[in-house]
């Protein structure tokens, strides 16, 4: 059997929503994306959502958008994917790393505390896996020292923290539409913010910082006239991307179910091992399961992570690891971090593996991924 890490969940909806638009003539942003824009505010229940061409660039939006200038420190965990990190640099501001929670994936709101300078302006907590951050911890320490939250969102649609969707808690969120993320429009992501202010130069920021409905300067109602206001970007999302994210967002409650199915199908199976660990989930119901994240109990197996890994290759099966935790990057070589000073990120990475989990995959899948984990561990007991 061959079952891919991931695979997208697409059908004929979204193949004739993309053609539909190419009919049309119109391929880049227009109609399409504002009604993605309206879909998407209407899901979250956010007051403003702008569509972009990647998370990425909603995250650099964002900092703009706040404000962020060149010495300047955000506060990121250390245990995310290099795009976090990457956004804060464009703008010559400083990411300054944080431990995450022993036995969770999220940052700790006490390391933020730590890290907190005179130059802190901001935190960008990241969801990992699609579970939410301890997020009134993090918005207290917030208002205490005037900083702003900016959510990397990238693995949470949907999450709810305590009923709350992920989208209407910090000052701005971000989320993904790349080829793996729980919904996907190819390469696609969305800001949603309840200020107004922000949400508008945000707008114009995506397209080249032009007036924001020239857009449309070469339809009918549309004029040559625009006037730019400041330096932007070209982060827009084209419609066709934006038709095949109206037909995702439909199907995201549907999608989000049958994760939870695996989920659930997976944790049942390996609870009674004591050979790996599940990922503990605060709250169960409210994750939304975009990653299937265990540790391998070093202690109890002979087995390397990475040679798990290789195993499970061998057997037909795609993993992968999140994450490499950043300051084992190259990049940071002259940054001054050890990995001595980010145990719990350590600690993870050392036994982490990702297990496949997808919507379009059937039971016969799941149990195969189960009996190759369990057969794989048994083999290598201590
Ligand atoms: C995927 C991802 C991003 C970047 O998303 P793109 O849409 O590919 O730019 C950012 N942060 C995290 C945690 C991610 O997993």
């Amino acid at each position: 059997m061959k079952i891919p890490f991931h695979k997208a969940y697409l059908g004929p909806g979204e193949a004739e929503a993309a053609a539909d638009v190419i009919k049309s003539g119109w391929l880049t942003m227009g109609e399409k994306t504002f009604q993605f824009e309206r879909d998407f505010s209407g899901y979250t229940g956010a007051g403003n959502s702008i569509a972009v061409n990647s998370c990425t660039a909603a995250l650099h939006l964002a900092l703009k958008a706040i404000g962020i200038q060149p010495g300047d420190e955000v506060i990121i965990p250390a245990m995310t994917f290099i795009a976090t990190w990457e956004v804060i640099t464009y703008s010559g501001a400083k990411p300054v790393l944080a431990d995450i929670e022993h036995h969770s994936f999220l940052i700790d709101p006490a390391e933020i505390e730590k890290k907190i300078t005179p130059k802190t302006r901001a935190i960008i907590p990241v969801h990992y896996g699609g579970e939410s951050c301890d997020m009134d911890a993090i918005m207290e320490i917030a208002r205490r020292h005037k900083l702003h939250v900016i959510e990397d969102a990238a693995h949470a649609l949907p999450t709810l923290y305590k009923g709350r969707m992920i989208g209407t808690i910090g000052d701005i969120t971000c989320f993904s539409f790349y080829a793996t993320k729980t919904i996907t429009t190819g390469e696609g992501g969305m800001i949603t913010t309840a200020d107004r202010e922000r949400a508008d130069r945000m707008r114009r920021l995506r397209l080249h910082g032009i007036t924001k409905d020239a857009w449309n300067r070469y339809s009918e109602k549309g004029t040559w006239q625009y006037d730019v206001s400041e330096p932007g970007y070209k982060y827009n999302i084209t419609d066709i991307a934006s038709a095949i994210g109206i037909e995702q967002l439909k199907k995201c409650d549907a999608m989000n179910i049958m994760r939870h199915e695996i989920a659930a199908k997976y944790n049942n199976a390996f609870k009674k091992s004591e050979l790996l660990h599940t990922w503990k989930v605060r709250d169960n119901a409210e994750c939304a399961w975009h990653l299937y994240p265990v540790l391998v109990n070093t202690d109890a197996v002979s087995i390397s992570r990475d040679d798990f890994i290789e195993q499970l290759k061998s057997a037909g099966i795609g993993t992968s690891v999140h994450y490499i935790p950043m300051y084992r990057f190259s990049c940071f070589d002259k940054s001054g971090y050890t990995p001595g000073d980010f145990p719990a990120s350590e600690y993870m990475f050392s036994r982490q593996v990702s297990l496949p989990i997808y919507p379009g995959m059937n039971s016969g899948e799941t149990d195969y991924v189960i009996s190759t984990v369990l057969s794989i561990l048994e083999g290598n007991r201590r």
